[in-house]
């Protein structure tokens, strides 16, 4: 017997079309790459978002059709999110950060039809639109007066131009809900890079999860600021759950430094912010540098790569923001864990509750997770035995676009797939991941695993160190022995042995590195990710000292 419910298919347009019946007037602000500061709302961000369904129509856009954006987060990319998807298009973000070679791999084997970019972005669409094969239309994200006279790129219109004619009427279609509707390409630090193919079904579930009481909270009283970009995994979905909450939603665009966060946090009394590591240092260490603190702010979900303690803490104590660790991947829409505390717990002291906040967190219900051995085998949870990730759920890719890279699936007994992450995690008796490293990066010692991850956190605890990245060298006795490469803060001061002594009691003697390398900077991939591979390249020549043979 089937259930006598009615039978809606899960639909992105059902999003906006919410969003601006319910919350109509919440506001969507967004500083443009003009550098002024634009407000719309739910309302004007629905009608322009039919405006472009509109012009996708009068293009002759077909059905899965992909269009593409290079772009920061603002009103106009956020009006693309549904007026392409919503029509029964494919919205492609590409991460403008990549190589102009990759990026026009990309478009050609996305198939793209139309690109969309922010001025910002000229250069690079001037570098690479003569290798992109598919692309009909190329649209600047700007006003038509705005338009360069003489870019030299064909078909080139404003968008505001290009949607200014079009009806802000237009009949969302019912379509299958499991149809394609975004596309996200990994950063692949290895051969070419791979896309995961959202779907309404998938993108509308991962957008309930996401706003749930022990994920990112969201409700229509807050002001949530992604800085996390929208060209990466949708800026962590949070363009859905905020409609599907009714929330104000607040844009960084291309001001990504910490003064222009802080300032737009505290000028749009933001209560939630969204980012990666590397953009939460920029801004306390603005906010450090001229003893400011926050008057609205209470949470910040931070992801994407391991989130150090030091900032876990400073968040928690210093300007009295709670953290939530989050852990996903672009083929996981991205959610995968966030880190809430249980009822159990409260009870805990605060050291032993700071210890669990430090984990990546629990499953989201949605996301099936276990770590196995070499052979396949589960694991135990018992928050010390590590083993490959693997995950399954409805937001979890099958498979890659244009089934590159063959079936990524592994199959259990019951002849299920799951998805190997790529990761080394441990998971605790409460369900608690902790990601002890990418498998490709996890140092081997003497047949013992060494976290790189664990050893970055203790560098960066240290109060002159602003950066860290642990690698492994080949050392004749033991396979593999742990370095590690820092970045000092400016004006700061520590020694080799200084920050080799401060390693002592804070893990296992034998996993304390070798050698420390004082370098200027390190190498930061297109997410915001520590580039290792890069940084091996960089350390080629780099001898263990003879001390450590
Ligand atoms: P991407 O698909 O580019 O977003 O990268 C996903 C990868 O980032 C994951 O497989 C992890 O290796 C890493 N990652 C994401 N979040 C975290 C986190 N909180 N801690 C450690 N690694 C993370």
């Amino acid at each position: 017997m089937l259930g006598l419910m009615q039978d809606q298919p899960l639909l992105i347009s059902s999003l906006i079309e919410f969003a601006e019946r319910h919350h109509g007037d919440a506001e969507i602000v967004s500083r443009r790459v003009e550098g002024d500061l634009h407000r719309t709302t739910w309302s004007g961000i629905a009608a322009r978002s039919r405006k472009v369904a509109n012009a996708l129509d009068e293009d002759k856009l077909l059905q899965s059709d992909r269009v593409a954006t290079l772009a920061w987060n603002g009103y106009r990319h956020l009006e693309l999110y549904y007026g392409v998807s919503g029509s029964g298009r494919v919205i492609h973000t590409i991460n403008p950060r990549l190589h102009p070679d990759q990026i026009a791999w990309i478009a050609n084997h996305a198939e793209d039809q139309i690109l969309c970019f922010d001025l910002s972005f000229l250069p690079l669409v001037q570098a690479v639109h003569a290798r992109c094969t598919t692309i009909r239309r190329w649209v600047a994200l700007c006003d038509a007066d705005k338009l360069p006279a003489d870019s030299g790129v064909p078909n080139l219109v404003s968008y505001e131009a290009w949607i200014a004619p079009q009806s802000d009427e237009y009949d969302w279609p019912d379509m299958d809900e499991n149809s394609a509707s975004g596309m996200c390409y990994t950063s692949g630090t290895t051969g070419n890079p791979k896309a995961a193919l959202y779907s309404h079904r998938s993108t509308v579930l991962h957008a309930y999860a996401a706003a749930l009481p022990d994920v990112m909270c969201l409700t229509a009283r807050d002001s949530v600021l992604p800085v996390v970009p929208m060209f990466h995994v949708n800026a962590w979905g949070i363009p859905y759950s905020a409609a599907l909450v009714g929330c104000k939603l607040v844009f960084p665009g291309p001001g990504l430094d910490g003064k222009s966060v802080f300032e737009l946090i505290e000028n749009e009394k933001v209560t939630f912010a969204a980012g990666v590591p590397t953009v939460w240092q920029m801004m306390l260490g603005h906010m450090d540098a001229n003893a400011l603190r926050f008057s609205t702010l209470n949470r910040t979900v931070i992801g994407g790569s391991a989130c150090p303690p030091a900032m876990i803490n400073a968040f928690q104590q210093k300007f009295g923001v709670n953290v939530l660790h989050a852990w996903g991947m672009t083929e996981m829409s991205p959610l995968g864990t966030l880190c809430t505390l249980k009822n159990k717990h409260l009870a805990m002291p605060a050291d032993k509750q700071t210890a669990i906040r430090m984990k990546q967190g629990r499953a989201i219900f949605g996301v099936d997770m276990k770590i196995v051995g070499e052979d396949g085998k589960d694991l135990p949870w018992d928050g010390k035995t590590y083993g490959d990730l693997l995950v399954r759920g409805p937001w979890v890719v099958k498979e890659y676009f244009k089934g590159e890279g063959g079936d990524p699936l592994v199959r259990d007994a019951q002849g299920r797939g799951w998805f190997p992450t790529g990761d080394v995690a441990t998971i605790d008796e409460d369900g608690f991941l902790q990601i002890t490293d990418r498998s490709k990066d996890v140092i081997k010692s003497g047949g013992e695993w060494i976290s790189s991850i664990d050893i970055e956190n203790i560098a960066v605890a240290h109060p002159a160190i602003a950066m860290a990245a642990c690698i492994g060298v080949a050392h004749p006795k033991w396979d593999e022995r742990p370095v590690v490469a820092v970045v000092k803060k400016p004006g700061a001061e520590v020694t080799r042995d200084e920050l080799l002594a401060f390693y002592t009691g804070k893990t296992a003697k034998w996993q304390i590195p070798d050698d420390v390398i004082f370098v200027e900077a390190i190498p930061i991939g297109a997410t915001g990710k520590i580039l290792k591979t890069r940084l091996r390249e960089q350390l080629h020549d780099y001898k263990l000292p003879t001390s450590a043979a």
